[in-house]
């Protein structure tokens, strides 16, 4: 084969007749990654517990994602196409916790989130014969350790590992990669700047740790979930792309 044969036609990502299923679709990443989805043609199904629709999203599905239920009717929804299907497990929960701090409930219902939920949805997407890309998105917290989020910062590690083995089991069928985000502006970060009493305060010392003096903006991440979705990324299997302006590499 010709390197020229390898080269893709245009550079703009297409998703045009992908049909995808996003995880988490009302939270902060979930709906840039159904925006930046859609604005690239995929149909997309959004999946959350919240009882409201949001607004980037062609059909919506209401539920608690660890109930097995809400998984199989979020995949009907992808109808009757094998090819070029998307899903994209980014619901989470975040605890700030330490390892001694935490119960063995909190613990349990972290893992059954972050890490065993997408696990078995990954699983249900092949078992029904569905080819495409699926992403995870993990964290920084998959590499590095944080004292003050013990338990979540296991289930980020367990994900990526996740990543890895899958992308081994399903090679052929589906693509499986992470995005590993480091701090984005969503409600799971800014509550915690709130709940400090001084959220500009909180926000000038986070952004002053990243080397590109602040911190992500959801489309950030939703923009490489996007490319590592399209056919630009066919030869991308197995990854785990770290999206944090740096502060990993410092
Ligand atoms: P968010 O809290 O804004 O959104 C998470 C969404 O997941 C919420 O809408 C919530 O309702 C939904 N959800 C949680 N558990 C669910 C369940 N059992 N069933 C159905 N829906 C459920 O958080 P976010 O910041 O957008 O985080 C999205 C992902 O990105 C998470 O996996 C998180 O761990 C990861 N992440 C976030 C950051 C960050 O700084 N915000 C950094 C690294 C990784």
């Amino acid at each position: 084969m010709q390197a020229s044969d390898l080269q893709p036609s245009s550079l703009t990502i297409d998703l045009s007749g992908y049909r995808a299923v996003v995880t988490g679709a009302a939270g902060g990443i979930g709906s840039a990654i159904s925006a930046v989805l859609r604005r690239a043609g995929a149909h997309v199904t959004g999946v959350d517990r919240s009882q409201s629709a949001p607004a980037d999203v062609d059909e919506y599905v209401s539920g608690d994602l660890t109930e097995a239920t809400v998984r199989k009717e979020a995949l009907a929804r992808l109808g009757d196409q094998r090819d070029r299907c998307i899903l994209v497990n980014n619901a989470g929960l975040v605890l700030d916790k330490r390892l001694a701090e935490t119960s063995e409930e909190e613990t349990r219902q972290l893992f059954e989130v972050n890490a065993i939920m997408p696990m078995l949805f990954t699983a249900e997407l092949a078992a029904a014969g569905h080819q495409g890309a699926v992403v995870n998105i993990a964290s920084i917290l998959s590499f590095a350790a944080e004292r003050s989020t013990g338990p979540y910062t296991m289930t980020k590690g367990a994900i990526a590992n996740h990543t890895r083995v899958a992308a081994l089991e399903y090679a052929g069928q589906l693509r499986v990669n992470a995005v590993c985000p480091g701090s984005v502006r969503t409600p799971m970060v800014t509550r915690g700047w709130h709940e400090s009493g001084d959220p500009s305060r909180a926000e000038r010392r986070v952004s002053s740790l990243y080397p590109v003096g602040r911190i992500g903006e959801p489309s950030d991440i939703a923009n490489v979930v996007a490319f590592l979705c399209s056919d630009l990324a066919a030869f991308v299997n197995g990854a785990l792309w770290t999206v944090d302006g740096g502060i990993t590499a410092a």
